[in-house]
């Protein structure tokens, strides 16, 4: 069964400007699933409509089979929408924001009283329930949108950049917790810049650029097309002028440090054998993360060739 179901579905805004270009898109159940974009690309509007905040112009938008339009009560018990920007009340303590969201849903009292503390605890701040949530971190405020959305035991949780500037550690145990969710069956839309992020946790991965999505497939085919790897070279000796090598590209990222393009076909046994004939030693080597947003470059500079032929 599809988690989500997008067809055809196109908006302008009321100033003309069309946002979405009939998109097309499917989201199995329990799929862990990324929609990247840049700016501006839409991912905002498309998150709108599914969530019936945003009207389509066209096109059907369906959550476990409900249409958002015709079943929207239905449709919106299936999701838990996580959005942007924090929008709850900060002078609340976290166990209300979210027990209030529960009575939102219609729960009885004593179910929102128990879903509260399920949640709380999956986000790891059941220690904070009775502290104002504006004296919690950055991290935290974010964990109560989660818990919030997840009160109702969605099918479908939508996390809209979840991780936006939150430092490296917070963002590493939120990934975790992400993760959890999923394990337990929860369906996961990511929308995120960090495309580290949608590589380490998406199996499945839509990329939507000028209002169309320019690619729709499995994460780890996605990356197979990858022809070339970077990687990041320390150098024994600084090196003035870089040589030019057979068949990869070499930058120079400071005085030791260069970073240098393989091609998946040569592999790594050549450039060493040309780096030790060029008397350049390496001393450490590591991977330059992010393959994902080479491709995202790729595809998208394609993209504009194509339309500026
Ligand atoms: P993203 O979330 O990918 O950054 P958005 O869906 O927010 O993209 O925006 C897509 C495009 O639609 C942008 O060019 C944006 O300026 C435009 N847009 C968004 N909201 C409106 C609106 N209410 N009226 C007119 N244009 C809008």
């Amino acid at each position: 069964m599809n988690a989500l179901s997008i067809r055809q579905l196109r908006k302008t805004y009321k100033n003309g400007f069309e946002a979405l270009k009939g998109i097309d898109l499917e989201v199995k159940q329990g799929d862990f699933f990324a929609l990247l974009g840049a700016n501006g690309a839409g991912k905002s509007t498309a998150i709108g409509i599914i969530s019936s905040l945003v009207n389509a112009t066209s096109g059907t938008v369906e959550i476990f089979g409900h249409n958002v339009k015709t079943a929207s009560n239905l449709a919106k018990s299936c999701l838990g929408l996580v959005p942007q920007e924090i929008n709850f009340n900060q002078f609340d303590t976290a166990k209300n924001i979210v027990l209030n969201q529960a009575g939102y849903y219609g729960m009885p009292r004593k179910l929102a009283v128990q879903r509260t503390e399920i949640c709380l605890k999956q986000v790891d701040l059941w220690d904070k329930r009775d502290t104002m949530s504006r004296r919690l971190s950055g991290g935290m405020k974010r964990r109560v949108m989660i818990a919030r959305a997840m009160v109702h035991a969605p099918k479908l949780l939508i996390l809209d950049e979840p991780t936006a500037g939150v430092d490296i550690e917070i963002r590493r145990a939120m990934w975790k917790m992400m993760a959890d969710v999923n394990a337990q069956g929860t369906t996961i839309i990511l929308t995120t810049h960090y495309l580290e992020e949608a590589e380490s946790l998406c199996r499945n991965i839509a990329i939507i650029d000028g209002g169309k999505i320019v690619e729709h497939s499995d994460m780890a085919s996605l990356l197979s097309r990858l022809h070339i790897d970077y990687f990041v070279l320390d150098l024994a000796q600084s090196v003035i002028t870089l040589p030019t090598l057979n068949g990869f590209t070499l930058k120079s990222l400071g005085e030791k440090i260069i970073e240098v393009g393989v091609p998946k076909e040569l592999g790594l046994n050549d450039l060493f054998a040309q780096l030790s004939a060029a008397n350049i030693h390496v001393t450490s080597m590591k991977n330059k993360s992010n393959r994902l947003e080479q491709l995202f470059i790729d595809l998208i500079d394609s993209k504009n060739t194509r339309e500026n032929l």
